[in-house]
This record gives structure tokens, C-alpha cells and sequence, in this order.
């Protein structure tokens, strides 16, 4: 893409009221645009980076059985009066059309997903099977001072998982959890599993994916020997106590929590009648697991932690050019003609073979070299004169100080 189409409108300054790291970096990189507290639009670039994390995510949900649908953001007021929970979810944004209907804009949807089962018959031969949506959410959430983090409206990955037995939803349950550090890994994180109480979905176990970092607004106490980790919400244990696990003394730090799994039981089969005929022929409730991730969060969270005093240093993976070409211009306009054809043509070859930004902008290159840091492509290919007359070009990643030189010929072999 050359940057002169891509809408790609860089800033020297953070906006005066983002406070945090990821929304200052991301609005100053051109990826994110605030609406209001909490509301963000995804720009090109920020669409990109989006795309990828959706891809991922999808690639492992399917690996794992996963399979797709797209439910409703409008949820009628009855559906969440049935469970209790238009009454007990306080950040629930509440809406009266012009009949006075009430509906709610859903946070999540174990009602919506418990209604489809309900009204089909199903028998344990159909058990389990597992369904997930990448889809928009609303939270009236009080704190939206953290962009990316914690938007009032953003989009989930949410799975929801159906089984005969308890015994089989255990096993699912660790199912998931591996695809969710294979998730994160493939966009530059390792979170570690906390132990977290049910919250409004269930009394039983759950696990939070906590990212330690010190942009985080959780904290988050854990063993640095075992594997022993609690959000210090709930842990009842302190930094310096011994670890109820192993002993050795548990340490605390911030963290960002980018991902949640749920044991849901038949809390909510019940509740709603949502019944299959098990082998014996009697009905009984389907026994559900249900497993978040916030894309905007697992976003702001890569940026939080992959970061530097110049800008965005993103994962390769998730980056949304996997090369930044840069053409220095030339006063001579004969030379300058000529590299500007080298360019294209190198910026054409690489196209077939990844993503690829061009900065043909008509400014000076520490203009250049500094939108390259703030974006944060992959790696950046810097093609002058220079560089030319010597039959190469320079290649540095942005998650490193070293550049080499490489011949344009092995640059178009893929020898990157
Ligand atoms: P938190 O305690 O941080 O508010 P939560 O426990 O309410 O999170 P869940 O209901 O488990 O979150 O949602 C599943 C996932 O959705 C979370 O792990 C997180 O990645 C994401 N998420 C939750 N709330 C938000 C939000 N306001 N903005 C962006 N992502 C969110
Ligand atoms: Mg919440």
C-alpha cells in the first residue's frame, strides 16, 4: 500500500486526554480514533492489526472445534429477567425503544446462546459441540480512562461449550486453555493462568490470562517457583507471603487481563430450560463452559508490552505491514528518478510476497524515519542513492538497532 493512499495521518503529540500508554501510542500512530470515553473507531492501520488478531484467533478456535456464528447486540429485557441478571449486572446499558420495550445492549451472551439450544431438541449423541463469535459488546463500565483496554463498546471473542457431562466439559475446559497461550504467544504475549472467583457467571472455578506489565490496572500475586497465581482481588495473599502451593514467596505486580475461561455448569441451562435427552432417555441440562477474549484489549495489551520511547514495536504477527519501504529522496532529479523506479519495482516484487507499506510521501526522511518508528511495521527497508549505487538496500526490524545490507536481488528472492 503506498502511504499517500492509506489514510495514515501520524501525530507529533498524544491527545490531551488519553492517559495511557496504548491509547496515546496508538491515537499518535494513526490506528485509533476516540469518539468518546471508551468508544473507539478502528482507522485503517488499526483495522489491520485487528484483522490479524481476528485471524488468529479464529485459526485456533477452529482448531479446537470451535464454529462460528454472529449473534444479536439487542437483547429483549424478558431473556436477561429470566437469569436475574437484568437486575444484578451493573455495568448492563439498558435501552426503551419507542413502544416502551425494553432491551439491553448485550455485555455477553449466555442468555442469547441458551435460548437457541432451548428450542431445539437435542440428545446427548448431538454433546458436546462448541460455538464461538467474534462480535461487539457494551459495558457501562465506570473506569474507560484506559483506551483499548477497557472500551464501553468492543469486540469479544466468545465461546460458549455444551457437553453431556461435567467430566467432559473439564476436559474441554483445559482444552482451551492451551489455545489461549497459543493465542497470546502468536501475538507477543505470555500471560500467566490466574485462579479468578465465578464473577456474575458461576460460584465455580475460573481462570483469568494475566499479562504482567507495569501499565496494568489488575494486580496480580502469584508464585515465581510453581504455577500458583490469583488476581489479589480475591487471593486473600499478600506480595511475601508463602505460596499455599510450594511455599517459596509469592510476589505481586500489575498485569492486564486479556483473556477469561468459565465453568458455567448448568447454572444457566437451568435457569432457562435448555435440556437434552441423555442416554437413559430422561432430560436433563446441558452442562456449559463459556471463554472470553477482548480483541481491542489483547491489542492496547501487545502495545503496552511491546513498546518503545519512539513508538510502537509490534509482535510480527499481528504487525500490520510486514515491510516498510522508504525511499530518501535525491536533489538531483535524474538520480532521483531513478531510485523512485527502483523503489517501485521492489515495493511491486515484495507485494506478491507480504504486506507491504511504501512511504512514497514527499517529506524529509527524519520525517520518514520517525513515522516508521511510531508505526512500528515489522521491518523497514531504506532504499537511497546510496544504497543503490552499491546494488543494495538497507534492512532493519524494528525490534532491533542492527541494519544490514542486502542485495536487491536476495531482498526479491525472499532472502529477507
Ligand atoms: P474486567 O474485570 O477487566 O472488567 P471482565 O472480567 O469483566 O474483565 P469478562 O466478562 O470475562 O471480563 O470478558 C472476557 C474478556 O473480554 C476479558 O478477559 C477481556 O479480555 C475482555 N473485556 C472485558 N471487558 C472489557 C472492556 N471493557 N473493554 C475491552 N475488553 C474487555
Ligand atoms: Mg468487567
Amino acid at each position: 500500500m503506498r502511504q499517500t493512499e492509506a489514510f495514515i495521518r501520524t501525530k507529533r503529540e498524544a491527545p490531551k486526554d488519553e492517559q495511557s500508554v496504548n491509547a496515546k501510542l496508538l491515537a499518535r500512530g494513526g490506528y485509533v480514533d476516540k469518539l468518546t470515553s471508551g468508544v473507539y473507531t478502528f482507522l485503517p492501520l488499526g483495522l489491520r492489526v485487528l484483522r490479524k488478531i481476528e485471524h488468529i484467533i479464529r485459526e485456533e478456535m477452529n482448531a479446537i472445534g470451535g464454529v462460528e456464528l454472529l449473534m444479536p447486540a439487542l437483547h429483549p429485557k424478558e431473556l436477561w429477567e429470566e437469569t436475574g441478571r437484568w437486575k444484578s449486572v451493573d455495568d448492563l446499558y439498558k435501552i426503551k425503544d419507542r413502544q416502551e420495550r425494553e432491551f439491553a445492549l448485550g455485555p455477553t451472551h449466555e442468555e442469547v446462546i441458551t435460548d437457541i439450544l432451548r428450542k431445539r431438541t437435542l440428545s446427548y449423541k448431538d454433546l458436546p459441540f462448541y460455538l464461538y463469535q467474534i462480535q461487539t459488546k457494551f459495558r457501562d463500565e465506570l473506569r474507560a480512562k484506559s483506551g483499548l483496554l477497557r472500551g464501553r463498546e468492543f469486540l469479544m471473542k466468545d465461546l460458549y461449550s455444551f457437553h453431556a457431562s461435567e467430566e467432559d466439559r473439564k476436559k474441554y475446559y483445559e482444552t482451551v486453555k492451551k489455545a489461549y497461550i497459543k493465542i497470546f504467544k502468536r501475538c507477543g504475549l505470555s500471560p500467566i493462568v490466574a485462579e479468578a472467583s465465578g464473577g456474575s457467571f458461576s460460584k465455580e472455578s475460573s481462570h483469568e490470562f494475566q499479562v504482567r506489565t507495569p501499565g496494568g490496572e489488575d494486580i496480580v500475586v502469584f508464585c515465581a517457583k510453581c504455577d500458583w497465581a490469583k488476581n489479589v482481588e480475591i487471593a486473600g495473599k499478600k506480595a511475601g507471603e508463602p505460596c499455599p502451593s510450594c511455599t517459596h514467596l509469592l510476589k505481586e505486580d500489575k498485569s492486564i487481563e486479556v483473556g477469561n475461561t468459565f465453568t458455567l455448569g448448568t447454572k444457566f441451562s437451568e435457569a432457562m430450560k435448555a435440556f437434552f435427552v441423555a442416554k437413559d432417555g430422561r432430560n436433563k441440562p446441558i452442562v456449559m463452559g463459556c471463554y472470553g477474549i477482548g480483541l481491542g484489549r489483547l491489542m492496547g495489551a501487545a502495545v503496552v508490552v511491546n513498546h518503545d520511547e519512539k513508538g510502537i514495536v509490534w509482535p510480527h504477527e499481528i504487525a500490520p505491514f510486514d515491510v516498510h519501504i522508504i525511499l530518501l529522496q535525491s536533489k538531483d532529479a535524474k538520480t532521483q528518478k531513478r531510485i523512485a523506479g527502483e523503489a517501485e519495482k521492489l515495493y511491486h516484487k515484495l507485494q506478491g510476497l507480504s504486506a507491504v507499506l511504501w512511504d512514497d510521501r514527499d517529506v524529509s526522511a527524519g520525517e520518514k524515519f520517525a513515522d516508521a518508528d511510531l508505526i512500528g511495521a515489522y521491518r523497514r527497508i531504506v532504499i537511497s542513492e546510496k544504497t543503490l549505487d552499491a546494488g543494495k538496500v538497507e534492512v532493519k526490524r524494528r525490534d532491533s538497532n542492527k541494519a544490514r545490507f542486502v542485495s536487491t536481488r536476495s531482498i526479491l528472492n525472499q532472502e529477507l
